[in-house]
């Protein structure tokens, strides 16, 4: 932070106020990452949230709030990446690795749609075994049984990477074999924080920026949806958080293909990084920050995964939108609590005034029932 700070004093003998950004953030101008760090080390709390609430209020009804229920399928947990801040992952020919069959992801699909939740996130890890076609006949056999009753994310943009390598085909090419299976989502997880140095110190096997943004924009040029993903929480610098937003702001810039931004915060119980968790109160001011940087993306997501009943607070920083998950194996190893008491759980943004209504998720055209 300081860096940036002394580059702007340097350059322009002055540093900017609290007061100057927020002029330029109330005009509907567009902030720069010197900007962000003069709110992320100076703004109140309540300066952002103000701040925050007048660019959301830009994209959405100040007291609506729209939600999905979902899980996640955690389709297999071996993976070679091994990320260090990872609690889920099990090294191929190891005890206790496991690729689940159709017949048990059919049934978790059973229980989604027995508590009327409508999307799975199908996540795993980067396992050598399983071939493009694995990938494909699951997909496929998921559009075939259930149609426009559920919607999937199909993988992330680092396990696509990662099937596309092995299938050695293009992006492009793996991206519309997968479209061929029925695929019409494929998410920005797998990102964390995307600076080289970050990746480097963490994550070496997965991949770098500069390949997830290919990768990524391979994906929305095929015609598929996608969206942005952040994990704060770990050691990265402030620098390192607002070149991700910068990075993603360019991304929408450039395609337009980001349907929404999601953060959550790093859980560090069980993974060899270890840690501590970020305070609730850190959460909520990064979702602020970054709903001020991303001009450019209308849906800003609060994690109720990570953050629990606190998540509800996000929409006071700026989202407006946010899942009830039932089951994720990921963050549910690494520390987190999933509460299945959904409708107490609504009752908390509709007692903070909140408007709460059901989102289905984008459908591909030619499915009854897009929404
Ligand atoms: S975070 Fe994902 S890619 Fe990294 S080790 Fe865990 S399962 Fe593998």
């Amino acid at each position: 932070m300081l860096s940036i700070m002394h580059t702007v004093a340097e350059s322009t003998g002055v540093f900017p106020s609290v007061r100057d950004v927020a002029a330029r953030v109330e005009a509907g101008e567009r902030i720069t990452r010197e900007d962000a760090a003069v709110l992320w080390n100076e703004a109140t709390d309540e300066e952002l949230r103000y701040l925050a609430r007048q660019v959301r209020d830009r994209f959405h009804e100040p007291d609506r709030a729209t939600y999905m229920i979902m899980r996640i399928i955690n389709y297999t947990n071996v993976c070679v990446a091994q990320c260090d801040y990872c609690a889920f992952y099990v090294l191929p020919n190891r005890p206790g690795g496991y690729v689940l069959s159709h017949e048990e992801v059919f049934a978790k699909i059973e229980e989604l749609l027995a508590v009327d939740g409508d999307l799975v996130g199908f996540n795993g890890g980067f396992n050598p075994k399983l071939s493009l076609d694995y990938y494909c006949d699951l997909f496929a056999a998921v559009r075939e049984r259930y149609g426009n009753r559920v919607e999937f994310y199909a993988l992330t943009v680092a396990e696509f990477m990662f099937l596309a390598d092995r299938a050695n085909l293009s992006y492009r090419d793996a991206a519309e074999r997968l479209r061929e299976a029925g695929v019409y989502w494929i998410t920005g997880g797998g990102s964390e924080i995307l600076t080289e140095d970050f990746r480097s110190r963490h994550a070496k096997f997965k991949y770098t920026v500069r390949e997830y943004f290919e990768a990524q924009e391979a994906i929305v040029e095929t015609g598929l949806r996608t969206t942005a993903t952040m994990v704060i929480g770990f050691d990265e610098t402030l620098d390192e958080r607002l070149e991700h937003l910068e990075r993603t702001r360019d991304f929408q810039d450039r395609t337009g293909g980001l349907f929404s931004f999601l953060c959550w915060s790093y859980m560090p119980w069980g993974t060899p990084l270890g840690g501590e968790p970020i305070s609730p109160l850190e959460y909520l001011r990064h979702l602020a920050l970054a709903r001020i940087f991303l001009d450019n993306v209308r849906h800003i997501r609060t994690s109720v995964l990570t953050a629990n009943e606190n998540a509800f607070q996000g929409l006071e920083y700026g989202a407006d939108d946010f899942d009830l998950p039932i089951e994720d194996e990921v963050t549910q190893k690494a520390g987190a609590r999933i509460d299945l008491n959904l409708e107490r759980l609504l009752a908390i943004p509709r007692e903070m005034g909140y408007r709460v209504e059901y989102r289905h998720p984008e459908r591909p055209a030619g499915l009854a029932g897009a929404a």
